[in-house]
Protein backbone atom coordinates (compact mmCIF):
# COMPACT_ATOMS: atom_id res chain seq x y z
CA UNK A 1 0.00 0.00 0.00
CA UNK A 2 1.24 3.43 -1.23
CA UNK A 3 1.07 6.41 1.02
CA UNK A 4 2.64 8.83 -1.40
CA UNK A 5 3.00 9.59 -4.65
CA UNK A 6 4.01 6.59 -7.02
CA UNK A 7 6.41 5.65 -8.63
CA UNK A 8 6.54 6.21 -12.95
CA UNK A 9 8.60 3.32 -12.91
CA UNK A 10 8.46 -0.12 -10.96
CA UNK A 11 11.37 0.47 -8.41
CA UNK A 12 10.96 -2.26 -5.49
CA UNK A 13 8.48 -5.05 -4.83
CA UNK A 14 6.61 -5.19 -1.22
CA UNK A 15 5.95 -7.80 0.68
CA UNK A 16 2.82 -9.64 0.62
CA UNK A 17 3.07 -9.55 4.57
CA UNK A 18 4.96 -5.93 4.62
CA UNK A 19 7.83 -6.06 7.03
CA UNK A 20 7.02 -9.68 8.32
CA UNK A 21 8.32 -10.71 4.77
CA UNK A 22 11.44 -9.15 4.75
CA UNK A 23 12.01 -10.46 8.60
CA UNK A 24 11.31 -14.59 7.03
CA UNK A 25 13.81 -13.56 4.78
CA UNK A 26 16.43 -12.59 6.90
CA UNK A 27 16.05 -14.26 10.35
CA UNK A 28 17.11 -17.90 8.87
CA UNK A 29 20.37 -16.55 7.47
CA UNK A 30 21.19 -14.70 10.93
CA UNK A 31 19.75 -17.35 12.42
CA UNK A 32 22.66 -20.10 10.62
CA UNK A 33 25.43 -17.34 11.27
CA UNK A 34 24.55 -16.85 14.75
CA UNK A 35 24.78 -21.26 15.32
CA UNK A 36 28.04 -21.04 13.61
CA UNK A 37 28.86 -18.36 16.03
CA UNK A 38 29.80 -16.14 13.49
CA UNK A 39 27.26 -13.57 14.74
CA UNK A 40 27.17 -13.03 18.73
CA UNK A 41 23.87 -11.03 19.22
CA UNK A 42 23.85 -8.88 22.65
CA UNK A 43 20.47 -8.27 23.80
CA UNK A 44 19.05 -5.01 26.04
CA UNK A 45 22.56 -4.23 25.52
CA UNK A 46 23.67 -0.44 24.27
CA UNK A 47 26.34 0.75 22.29
CA UNK A 48 27.53 3.46 24.58
CA UNK A 49 30.82 4.34 23.30
CA UNK A 50 33.14 4.09 20.69
CA UNK A 51 37.18 3.38 21.17
CA UNK A 52 39.18 5.21 19.27
CA UNK A 53 43.12 4.71 19.00
CA UNK A 54 45.75 8.24 18.83
CA UNK A 55 45.70 8.10 15.28
CA UNK A 56 41.70 8.74 14.61
CA UNK A 57 40.71 4.91 14.00
CA UNK A 58 37.80 3.66 15.26
CA UNK A 59 39.41 0.29 17.18
CA UNK A 60 35.79 -0.87 18.66
CA UNK A 61 32.83 -0.22 20.85
CA UNK A 62 31.96 -0.10 24.41
CA UNK A 63 28.41 -1.27 25.87
CA UNK A 64 26.20 -1.29 28.28
CA UNK A 65 24.28 -3.65 29.70
CA UNK A 66 20.61 -3.59 31.49
CA UNK A 67 22.25 -4.32 35.01
CA UNK A 68 24.65 -1.70 34.12
CA UNK A 69 28.00 -3.82 33.14
CA UNK A 70 29.88 -1.70 30.58
CA UNK A 71 32.08 -4.22 28.13
CA UNK A 72 34.44 -3.32 25.66
CA UNK A 73 34.83 -5.18 22.17
CA UNK A 74 37.49 -4.56 19.63
CA UNK A 75 36.61 -4.97 16.13
CA UNK A 76 38.32 -3.99 12.80
CA UNK A 77 35.34 -2.40 11.26
CA UNK A 78 32.59 -1.24 13.43
CA UNK A 79 29.28 -0.26 11.66
CA UNK A 80 26.73 2.41 13.11
CA UNK A 81 23.03 1.06 12.69
CA UNK A 82 21.35 2.80 15.33
CA UNK A 83 18.29 4.31 13.59
CA UNK A 84 17.45 7.65 13.77
CA UNK A 85 16.54 10.12 16.41
CA UNK A 86 12.66 10.68 16.03
CA UNK A 87 11.94 9.52 19.83
CA UNK A 88 14.43 12.20 21.16
CA UNK A 89 12.37 15.54 21.01
CA UNK A 90 15.28 17.85 22.03
CA UNK A 91 17.64 16.45 19.83
CA UNK A 92 15.08 16.31 16.63
CA UNK A 93 14.31 20.09 17.04
CA UNK A 94 17.63 20.82 17.00
CA UNK A 95 18.98 19.23 14.03
CA UNK A 96 15.80 19.88 11.88
CA UNK A 97 14.43 23.35 13.36
CA UNK A 98 11.11 21.93 13.52
CA UNK A 99 9.64 20.54 17.01
CA UNK A 100 9.07 16.81 16.92
CA UNK A 101 5.25 17.30 16.69
CA UNK A 102 4.00 13.61 17.30
CA UNK A 103 6.02 10.94 18.86
CA UNK A 104 5.64 8.42 16.50
CA UNK A 105 9.26 6.75 16.15
CA UNK A 106 10.48 3.40 18.27
CA UNK A 107 11.20 4.22 21.92
CA UNK A 108 15.24 3.29 20.65
CA UNK A 109 14.95 6.07 18.08
CA UNK A 110 17.08 8.13 20.40
CA UNK A 111 19.74 9.26 18.13
CA UNK A 112 23.01 7.58 20.06
CA UNK A 113 24.14 6.96 16.75
CA UNK A 114 24.34 10.28 15.54
CA UNK A 115 26.29 11.36 18.86
CA UNK A 116 28.50 8.70 18.76
CA UNK A 117 29.39 9.35 14.83
CA UNK A 118 29.83 13.20 15.74
CA UNK A 119 32.41 11.89 19.57
CA UNK A 120 34.86 10.53 16.51
CA UNK A 121 34.85 13.25 14.21
CA UNK A 122 32.03 12.57 11.80
CA UNK A 123 29.26 15.51 11.27
CA UNK A 124 25.54 15.67 10.46
CA UNK A 125 23.78 16.71 7.38
CA UNK A 126 20.56 16.91 6.25
CA UNK A 127 18.38 18.23 9.06
CA UNK A 128 17.00 21.40 6.34
CA UNK A 129 15.42 18.67 3.98
CA UNK A 130 12.69 18.15 6.97
CA UNK A 131 9.07 17.80 5.19
CA UNK A 132 5.94 16.69 7.28
CA UNK A 133 3.63 13.98 7.02
CA UNK A 134 -0.49 15.53 6.46
CA UNK A 135 -3.05 15.25 8.99
CA UNK A 136 -2.13 14.54 12.42
CA UNK A 137 -4.67 15.06 14.99
CA UNK A 138 -2.72 15.66 17.95
CA UNK A 139 -4.13 14.69 21.62
CA UNK A 140 -3.01 17.64 22.76
CA UNK A 141 -1.36 21.03 22.40
CA UNK A 142 2.27 19.06 24.19
CA UNK A 143 5.42 18.79 22.66
CA UNK A 144 6.21 16.08 21.56
CA UNK A 145 1.95 15.25 21.66
CA UNK A 146 0.71 11.59 20.78
CA UNK A 147 -1.33 10.34 17.81
CA UNK A 148 -5.13 10.60 18.57
CA UNK A 149 -6.06 10.23 15.13
CA UNK A 150 -4.59 10.80 11.56
CA UNK A 151 -7.07 11.80 8.26
CA UNK A 152 -6.46 10.13 5.49
CA UNK A 153 -4.55 11.94 2.36
CA UNK A 154 -5.37 12.51 -1.12
CA UNK A 155 -4.36 8.61 -2.14
CA UNK A 156 -6.65 6.90 -0.04
CA UNK A 157 -9.64 9.39 -0.55
CA UNK A 158 -10.27 12.47 -2.46
CA UNK A 159 -11.50 15.22 -0.04
CA UNK A 160 -14.89 16.14 0.33
CA UNK A 161 -13.65 18.64 3.25
CA UNK A 162 -11.66 22.19 2.68
CA UNK A 163 -8.54 22.93 3.94
CA UNK A 164 -7.66 26.15 5.82
CA UNK A 165 -4.64 27.70 7.16
CA UNK A 166 -4.33 29.47 10.76
CA UNK A 167 -5.87 33.12 9.07
CA UNK A 168 -8.50 30.67 8.01
CA UNK A 169 -7.76 30.93 4.23
CA UNK A 170 -7.40 28.10 1.69
CA UNK A 171 -3.51 26.82 0.80
CA UNK A 172 -3.59 24.64 -1.39
CA UNK A 173 -5.68 22.76 -3.85
CA UNK A 174 -6.86 19.65 -1.83
CA UNK A 175 -7.38 16.99 -4.34
CA UNK A 176 -3.57 17.98 -5.66
CA UNK A 177 -2.64 14.96 -7.20
CA UNK A 178 0.58 15.03 -5.28
CA UNK A 179 0.66 14.57 -1.73
CA UNK A 180 4.16 15.48 -1.92
CA UNK A 181 2.26 18.95 -3.02
CA UNK A 182 0.04 18.89 -0.34
CA UNK A 183 3.22 18.26 2.52
CA UNK A 184 5.54 21.10 1.03
CA UNK A 185 2.32 23.39 1.40
CA UNK A 186 1.88 22.47 4.77
CA UNK A 187 5.44 22.69 5.77
CA UNK A 188 4.27 26.66 5.05
CA UNK A 189 1.94 27.25 7.01
CA UNK A 190 2.45 28.34 11.28
CA UNK A 191 3.31 25.68 13.02
CA UNK A 192 2.33 23.42 10.30
CA UNK A 193 -0.90 23.17 11.16
CA UNK A 194 -4.10 23.01 8.90
CA UNK A 195 -7.68 22.74 9.75
CA UNK A 196 -10.72 20.62 8.07
CA UNK A 197 -13.66 22.24 8.06
CA UNK A 198 -16.90 20.57 6.75
CA UNK A 199 -20.62 20.70 7.55
CA UNK A 200 -23.27 18.07 8.40
CA UNK A 201 -23.90 16.85 4.99
CA UNK A 202 -20.29 15.66 4.78
CA UNK A 203 -20.01 14.08 7.75
CA UNK A 204 -23.26 11.94 6.36
CA UNK A 205 -22.50 11.50 3.08
CA UNK A 206 -18.68 11.70 2.78
CA UNK A 207 -16.44 8.22 2.82
CA UNK A 208 -14.33 7.52 6.09
CA UNK A 209 -11.95 10.30 7.03
CA UNK A 210 -10.36 9.58 9.71
CA UNK A 211 -8.08 5.58 10.20
CA UNK A 212 -10.03 3.29 12.02
CA UNK A 213 -12.59 5.94 13.10
CA UNK A 214 -16.50 6.24 11.86
CA UNK A 215 -17.76 9.96 10.83
CA UNK A 216 -19.73 9.82 13.46
CA UNK A 217 -17.39 9.31 15.54
CA UNK A 218 -16.19 12.89 14.82
CA UNK A 219 -19.76 14.24 16.06
CA UNK A 220 -18.90 12.36 19.39
CA UNK A 221 -15.40 13.90 20.06
CA UNK A 222 -16.42 17.12 18.87
CA UNK A 223 -17.88 17.12 22.49
CA UNK A 224 -14.56 16.26 24.52
CA UNK A 225 -11.78 16.63 22.26
CA UNK A 226 -9.91 19.43 21.57
CA UNK A 227 -8.56 19.51 18.63
CA UNK A 228 -12.51 18.61 17.02
CA UNK A 229 -15.21 21.26 16.91
CA UNK A 230 -18.64 21.09 15.78
CA UNK A 231 -20.46 24.78 16.14
CA UNK A 232 -23.99 26.10 14.54
CA UNK A 233 -22.30 29.40 12.37
CA UNK A 234 -18.73 29.40 10.50
CA UNK A 235 -18.47 32.78 12.71
CA UNK A 236 -18.83 30.57 15.92
CA UNK A 237 -16.82 27.47 14.92
CA UNK A 238 -13.93 29.82 13.48
CA UNK A 239 -13.85 31.72 17.24
CA UNK A 240 -13.78 28.77 19.20
CA UNK A 241 -11.24 26.93 16.84
CA UNK A 242 -8.84 30.11 17.42
CA UNK A 243 -9.31 31.43 13.36
CA UNK A 244 -10.17 34.56 12.36
CA UNK A 245 -14.04 34.87 11.87
CA UNK A 246 -14.23 36.96 9.27
CA UNK A 247 -11.50 35.28 7.13
CA UNK A 248 -13.23 31.62 7.36
CA UNK A 249 -16.06 33.21 6.73
CA UNK A 250 -15.12 34.62 3.49
CA UNK A 251 -13.07 31.06 2.77
CA UNK A 252 -16.26 29.38 2.90
CA UNK A 253 -18.58 31.61 1.04
CA UNK A 254 -16.31 31.93 -2.25
CA UNK A 255 -15.85 28.02 -2.19
CA UNK A 256 -19.67 27.96 -1.94
CA UNK A 257 -20.11 30.10 -4.26
CA UNK A 258 -17.89 28.90 -7.19
CA UNK A 259 -19.79 25.80 -6.65
CA UNK A 260 -23.07 26.88 -6.70
CA UNK A 261 -22.34 28.74 -9.71
CA UNK A 262 -20.29 26.34 -11.29
CA UNK A 263 -17.57 28.35 -11.29
CA UNK A 264 -14.06 27.15 -11.34
CA UNK A 265 -12.55 26.55 -7.75
CA UNK A 266 -10.07 29.43 -7.19
CA UNK A 267 -6.96 26.86 -6.04
CA UNK A 268 -8.11 24.41 -9.06
CA UNK A 269 -9.44 22.22 -7.14
CA UNK A 270 -12.33 19.53 -9.28
CA UNK A 271 -13.82 17.15 -6.57
CA UNK A 272 -16.44 19.57 -4.83
CA UNK A 273 -18.85 17.08 -3.98
CA UNK A 274 -20.94 19.21 -1.47
CA UNK A 275 -21.09 22.50 -0.73
CA UNK A 276 -20.14 23.44 3.18
CA UNK A 277 -23.74 25.21 4.12
CA UNK A 278 -25.89 22.04 6.73
CA UNK A 279 -25.27 23.24 10.40
CA UNK A 280 -23.67 22.10 12.52
CA UNK A 281 -20.24 22.91 11.16
CA UNK A 282 -16.93 20.88 12.10
CA UNK A 283 -13.55 22.10 12.45
CA UNK A 284 -10.59 19.55 12.76
CA UNK A 285 -7.45 20.94 13.92
CA UNK A 286 -4.08 18.63 11.87
CA UNK A 287 -0.73 18.91 12.25
CA UNK A 288 2.57 18.06 10.22
CA UNK A 289 4.35 15.37 11.91
CA UNK A 290 6.66 12.93 11.18
CA UNK A 291 8.72 9.76 12.14
CA UNK A 292 11.86 9.30 10.68
CA UNK A 293 14.89 11.40 10.90
CA UNK A 294 16.34 13.35 8.02
CA UNK A 295 19.31 14.72 9.52
CA UNK A 296 22.08 11.90 9.48
CA UNK A 297 25.77 11.50 9.61
CA UNK A 298 27.92 12.31 6.39
CA UNK A 299 29.37 8.86 5.17
CA UNK A 300 31.07 8.73 1.83
CA UNK A 301 30.39 6.25 -1.43
CA UNK A 302 31.78 3.32 0.84
CA UNK A 303 29.64 4.12 3.61
CA UNK A 304 32.37 5.47 5.74
CA UNK A 305 31.98 7.90 8.16
CA UNK A 306 33.57 11.19 7.03
CA UNK A 307 34.78 14.07 8.28
CA UNK A 308 33.76 18.02 7.50
CA UNK A 309 36.95 17.65 5.06
CA UNK A 310 35.52 14.34 3.51
CA UNK A 311 38.27 12.15 5.30
CA UNK A 312 36.93 8.89 6.34
CA UNK A 313 37.68 7.74 9.65
CA UNK A 314 39.54 4.51 9.64
CA UNK A 315 37.08 1.28 10.15
CA UNK A 316 33.53 3.87 10.91
CA UNK A 317 30.37 2.90 8.86
CA UNK A 318 26.65 3.88 8.90
CA UNK A 319 23.88 2.37 7.11
CA UNK A 320 20.17 3.05 7.64
CA UNK A 321 18.19 5.66 9.21
CA UNK A 322 21.38 7.05 11.25
CA UNK A 323 22.98 8.11 7.63
CA UNK A 324 19.58 10.23 7.22
CA UNK A 325 16.13 9.40 6.18
CA UNK A 326 17.44 12.81 3.78
CA UNK A 327 19.99 11.01 2.50
CA UNK A 328 17.68 8.59 0.43
CA UNK A 329 14.24 9.89 0.30
CA UNK A 330 15.38 13.68 -0.13
CA UNK A 331 12.81 16.58 1.20
CA UNK A 332 10.19 14.45 0.33
CA UNK A 333 8.49 11.15 2.21
CA UNK A 334 9.30 8.73 -0.98
CA UNK A 335 7.64 5.24 -0.86
CA UNK A 336 10.08 2.56 0.66
CA UNK A 337 12.71 5.09 0.87
CA UNK A 338 13.37 4.17 4.74
CA UNK A 339 13.54 0.56 4.88
CA UNK A 340 14.92 -0.29 1.60
CA UNK A 341 17.87 1.39 1.82
CA UNK A 342 18.62 0.19 4.88
CA UNK A 343 18.51 -3.28 4.03
CA UNK A 344 20.36 -2.72 0.63
CA UNK A 345 22.88 -0.44 1.67
CA UNK A 346 23.48 -3.15 4.92
CA UNK A 347 24.21 -5.84 2.42
CA UNK A 348 26.49 -4.03 0.10
CA UNK A 349 28.37 -2.67 3.20
CA UNK A 350 28.53 -6.03 4.61
CA UNK A 351 29.96 -7.87 0.88
CA UNK A 352 32.45 -5.45 0.67
CA UNK A 353 34.13 -5.03 3.97
CA UNK A 354 33.67 -8.77 4.17
CA UNK A 355 36.51 -8.96 1.35
CA UNK A 356 38.79 -6.10 2.54
C1 LIG B 1 5.63 4.06 12.28
C2 LIG B 1 6.69 4.05 11.20
C3 LIG B 1 6.32 3.73 9.90
C4 LIG B 1 7.29 3.71 8.89
N1 LIG B 1 6.91 3.38 7.63
C5 LIG B 1 7.84 3.25 6.68
C6 LIG B 1 7.49 2.80 5.37
O1 LIG B 1 6.32 2.53 5.09
N2 LIG B 1 8.47 2.68 4.45
C7 LIG B 1 9.77 2.95 4.74
O2 LIG B 1 10.62 2.77 3.87
N3 LIG B 1 10.14 3.40 5.96
C8 LIG B 1 9.21 3.54 6.93
N4 LIG B 1 9.57 3.98 8.18
C9 LIG B 1 10.99 4.31 8.42
C10 LIG B 1 11.78 3.03 8.62
O3 LIG B 1 11.13 2.18 9.55
C11 LIG B 1 13.17 3.36 9.14
O4 LIG B 1 13.78 4.36 8.35
C12 LIG B 1 14.03 2.10 9.09
O5 LIG B 1 13.49 1.12 9.97
C13 LIG B 1 15.44 2.41 9.51
O6 LIG B 1 16.14 1.19 9.66
P1 LIG B 1 17.40 1.14 10.60
O7 LIG B 1 17.80 -0.30 10.66
O8 LIG B 1 18.40 2.13 10.17
O9 LIG B 1 16.90 1.65 12.01
P2 LIG B 1 15.84 1.00 13.01
O10 LIG B 1 14.85 0.17 12.27
O11 LIG B 1 15.38 2.13 13.85
O12 LIG B 1 16.72 0.00 13.86
C14 LIG B 1 17.74 0.48 14.69
C15 LIG B 1 18.03 -0.55 15.75
O13 LIG B 1 19.14 -0.11 16.54
C16 LIG B 1 18.83 -0.29 17.90
N5 LIG B 1 19.61 0.70 18.68
C17 LIG B 1 19.38 2.02 18.86
N6 LIG B 1 20.33 2.57 19.61
C18 LIG B 1 21.20 1.58 19.92
C19 LIG B 1 22.40 1.52 20.68
N7 LIG B 1 22.93 2.60 21.26
N8 LIG B 1 23.02 0.32 20.80
C20 LIG B 1 22.53 -0.79 20.21
N9 LIG B 1 21.40 -0.79 19.47
C21 LIG B 1 20.75 0.38 19.33
C22 LIG B 1 17.33 -0.08 18.00
O14 LIG B 1 16.81 -0.70 19.16
C23 LIG B 1 16.86 -0.75 16.71
O15 LIG B 1 16.66 -2.13 16.91
C24 LIG B 1 8.63 4.03 9.19
C25 LIG B 1 8.99 4.37 10.51
C26 LIG B 1 8.03 4.38 11.50
C27 LIG B 1 8.45 4.73 12.91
Amino acid sequence: KMAHDPFKVERYIMGQMGGISILNAIKPVVDQEITKGNITVLLETSAVDLMQSKNGDITGVITQNKEGRLMDYKGHKVIIASGGCASNPDLYEELHNVPLYCQMAYPNSQGIGLILGQSVGGYLRGGEKYSPLYGMILTDDKTPSTMYGITKNIIERPPWEVLVNSKGKRFIQEDHESVDAIEHAIMEQPAHRHWAILDQNMIDEMPQLIYGWTNKRIMTESKKQNMIKQYGSIRELAIKSELPALSLESTVQEYNDNLENNRDDTLGRQHRPLPIEKPPFYSIRMSGWSLCSFAGLAINKNFEVIKPSGEPINNLYAIGEVIGFGATSGNAYVNGMGVTPAITYGKLLGESIRTI
